[in-house]
């Protein structure tokens, strides 16, 4: 019996590769032309001082909206743009695309905080990644602190000198670092030590225990302690409850980030609900 299962199982797995395989050179082929035809758009996503609700900064989240197929989701996507190297165009695009929208906001004089962009492995494969940023910073005309740059723990398993010598580069030309989906990929503390960090970002599965799960509040906690221990600041992801909310500003996590604040929006939605609040303050 149990061959038998090996056999329909391996037959599965056989269809679904082929399907997959097909499916990744159909979106790589795809992507590819996204980047041509304005396919590709950027949501902001504020971040917020858990105590006074107050913006502290954005983070910019890529969407893609392919005229056939729809939606398609980062989640999907990145990893196919990551594998073949097309991570490095769109990369660019990403970090060109979120430094303008700044730019814009500072000439508005509105939404006065760093913009948060995520940065894959893979664009740290060669050493342009400092130049081209200090390009685009320039080209743009922002200052490095307005950029904060995402990364997770994936980095690590890269040549670890060169990670840090590519880190501490960046730092130098003044982008603030974090550290994305914190405890859930290749851990070690030892990084903390070592790296020029200056933000951790509490990953989602964590956020989700709270209120149900000891251990994942437990381990929120630590966290917090850790980050601000080490002079970090301390976010929290995806916080969807006022439970959630409760219980991080109970243990002094300095900022929140998720849809029970703000969820990623576009750009000129973004700068409508500012204005709005705006005058609600002029009103009152
Ligand atoms: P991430 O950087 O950890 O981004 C946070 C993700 O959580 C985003 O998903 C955001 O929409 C979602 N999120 C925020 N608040 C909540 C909440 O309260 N509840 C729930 N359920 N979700 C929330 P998104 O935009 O689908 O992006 C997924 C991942 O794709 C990102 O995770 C990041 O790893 C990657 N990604 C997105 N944009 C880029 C990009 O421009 N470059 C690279 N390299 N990766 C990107
Ligand atoms: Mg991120
Ligand atoms: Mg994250
Ligand atoms: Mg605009």
């Amino acid at each position: 019996k149990s061959k038998e299962l090996g056999k329909n199982k391996y037959q599965f797995c056989d269809y679904f590769m082929k399907n997959s395989v097909y499916e990744e050179m159909k979106l790589t082929n795809y992507l590819y032309q996204a980047l041509d035809r304005d396919e590709l758009i950027l949501c902001y996503q504020p971040q917020v001082n858990t105590i006074t609700g107050e913006i502290i900064g954005v983070e910019a989240l890529i969407r893609w909206y392919h005229p056939q197929i729809g939606f398609i989701s980062p989640k999907h996507f990145i990893p196919i743009a990551e594998k073949t190297g097309l991570i490095v165009a769109v990369g660019e695009w990403v970090l060109r695309t979120a430094c303008r929208q700044k730019k814009e906001w500072l000439d508005k004089g509105i939404l006065d905080v760093p913009i948060a962009v995520n940065l894959s492995v893979n664009q740290f494969v060669n050493n342009s990644i400092v130049i081209q940023i200090e390009n685009i910073l320039n080209e743009t005309g922002i200052n490095p602190s307005h950029l904060d740059i995402e990364v997770t723990e994936r980095i690590f398993m890269k040549d670890s000198e060169y990670v840090i010598r590519t880190l501490e580069q960046l730092k130098c030309l003044g982008v603030t670092i974090s550290i994305d989906d914190f405890g859930t990929e290749y851990s070690s503390l030892n990084y903390l030590k070592t790296l020029p960090l200056d933000k951790i970002k509490i990953a989602m599965e964590f956020v989700r225990g709270i209120g149900n799960n000891e251990k994942d509040e437990a381990i929120i906690k630590a966290m917090i302690i850790l980050g601000k221990s080490l002079g970090l600041e301390v976010i929290a992801e995806g916080v969807e409850t006022k439970e959630q909310l409760e219980f991080l500003e109970d243990n002094l996590c300095d900022g929140i980030q998720g849809y029970y604040f703000y969820r990623p929006m576009l750009g000129d939605d973004l700068e409508k609900i500012m204005s709005v609040n705006d005058s609600e303050m002029i009103v009152s």
